[in-house]
């Protein structure tokens, strides 16, 4: 994008941005990955920065950015480490904008203020049998008196163990057991009886924020945890997913960063390293890949600040964010897999950040729904049929 379209706050954010991922956070970027430690301290630097919580509305502390001042923070921090990158996407998008979208002003208030002290809230909607198809969620929550309780296993969840805020997707059913709808129930770890982290997961990248599974024991909350949308719990899950676009540009933009980051590294080491006596970037078979890693990150960063750009004053348009993810995600890995083929043996060195990059960019086409499920969100827009295969709350009625 021409920065020119950019306004004076948002390329004055970006510059804030891109000076503390040069610094502090390319500084840490390999120790987060190598210890798989959450960086906490980096928290502290991003809430100093003011890039947590910066698209929740002033009446509840935050700064009421946009979308895409978001995108301009995460697409600086992830080109120099995605786990950054991707706590800045879960202390603006997600689980934060579904609750100060349509949660309670308690809800608000008690999200808001925990996300702005630094929680990166997680969103508990994956389980063992019910991943692309969430509608086949088996978690319940059944209504005793005036409580509800949850049963059920969430797994893949990011932030498990190191999160304090849930939100967790459920079936409701009342009293009698007739099924309500899937609602989505705020929970606090060490608060909430019943909420437990029982794994963490071994993943490939990605590695400073761990993924766990949660399983919800007799899970005690009163109806006050439960955020309900406009539409009431019929219509609440596919309300609530909306909220997930935010949540879906968001990924993409890391991707975008993690791709940013490769093709730059590369870009210099093909002036630096020579062979037979030149600059490798004199040979044309490094310039046309060169050439195409440029156009697909400039086509990726048009659809991720257009799909950003949509959600002005509600939340990003399906279409766009879907398609913004598929591109984006399938090619940022081709754009890091080149990056690492210019640098060699050397790129196959874990001295060097592109085997990290290559790792931590794979999982963008699977996390968030995959790039496959998010091409029948896309088909369903363009052939206007509600497809069931969507992962969006599809609902029969
Ligand atoms: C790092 C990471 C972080 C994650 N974080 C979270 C989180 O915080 N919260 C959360 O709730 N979940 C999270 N997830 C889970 C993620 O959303 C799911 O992994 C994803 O939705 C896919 O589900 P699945 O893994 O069960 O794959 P499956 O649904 O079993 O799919 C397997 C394969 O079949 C394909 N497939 C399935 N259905 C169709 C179809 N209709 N048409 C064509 N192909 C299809 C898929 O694309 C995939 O290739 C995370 C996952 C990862 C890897």
């Amino acid at each position: 994008m021409n920065p020119s379209a950019l306004s004076p706050d948002q390329l004055e954010l970006q510059a804030r941005a891109r000076e503390l991922a040069a610094g502090p956070v390319t500084k840490r970027a390999a120790e987060v990955d190598r210890t798989e430690q959450y960086p906490w301290d980096t928290v502290e630097l991003l809430k100093d920065a003011k890039l947590i919580g910066m698209t929740i509305p002033t009446q509840y502390g935050g700064q009421g950015k946009g979308w895409l001042d978001a995108v301009l923070a995460i697409e600086a921090l992830s080109s120099a480490c995605a786990v950054t990158g991707r706590i800045a996407v879960e202390t603006n998008m997600g689980a934060i904008s579904a609750v100060m979208a349509y949660g309670s002003e308690e809800q608000k208030r008690m999200a808001a203020d925990m996300v702005l002290a630094g929680d990166k809230p997680a969103i508990c909607i994956t389980e063992p049998e019910a991943g692309s198809d969430a509608n086949g969620m088996t978690t319940r929550a059944d209504k005793k008196g005036n409580r509800y309780v949850l049963n059920g296993r969430k797994h893949w969840i990011t932030g498990g163990g190191v999160s304090r805020l849930h939100l967790i997707f459920a079936k409701v059913y009342d009293e009698k057991g007739t099924f309500e709808g899937i609602g989505g129930f705020l929970a606090i770890r060490d608060e909430t009886k019943g909420l437990k982290i029982t794994k963490r997961e071994p993943t490939m990248g990605l590695r400073g924020i761990p993924e766990a599974v949660i399983d919800l024991e007799d899970m005690d909350v009163p109806p006050s945890a439960l955020v309900i949308p406009p539409r009431g719990l019929k219509k609440g899950f596919a309300d609530l997913m909306t909220a997930y676009n935010s949540q879906r540009v968001g990924a993409a933009t890391v991707a975008l960063g993690i791709a940013e980051g490769a093709y730059q590294l590369a870009l210099d080491w093909s002036e630096k390293r020579h062979q037979f006596g030149r600059p490798i970037n004199e040979f044309q078979g490094l310039q046309w890949k060169l050439a195409d890693m440029s156009i697909k990150l400039s086509a990726s960063r048009a659809l991720v600040y257009n799909a950003a750009r949509s959600g002005e004053g509600g939340f990003p348009d399906m279409l766009m964010a879907a398609q913004a993810k598929v591109f984006t995600s399938e090619s940022a890995i081709q754009i890091v897999n080149e990056a690492l083929q210019f640098f060699g043996a050397r790129g196959y060195s874990r001295e060097l950040p592109l085997e990290r990059m290559a790792r931590d960019v794979r999982m963008f086409t699977i996390g968030g729904g995959t790039a496959e499920v998010l091409r029948n969100v896309v088909a369903g827009a363009l052939l206007k049929k509600k497809l069931p295969q969507t992962r969006d709350g599809w609902d029969k009625a």
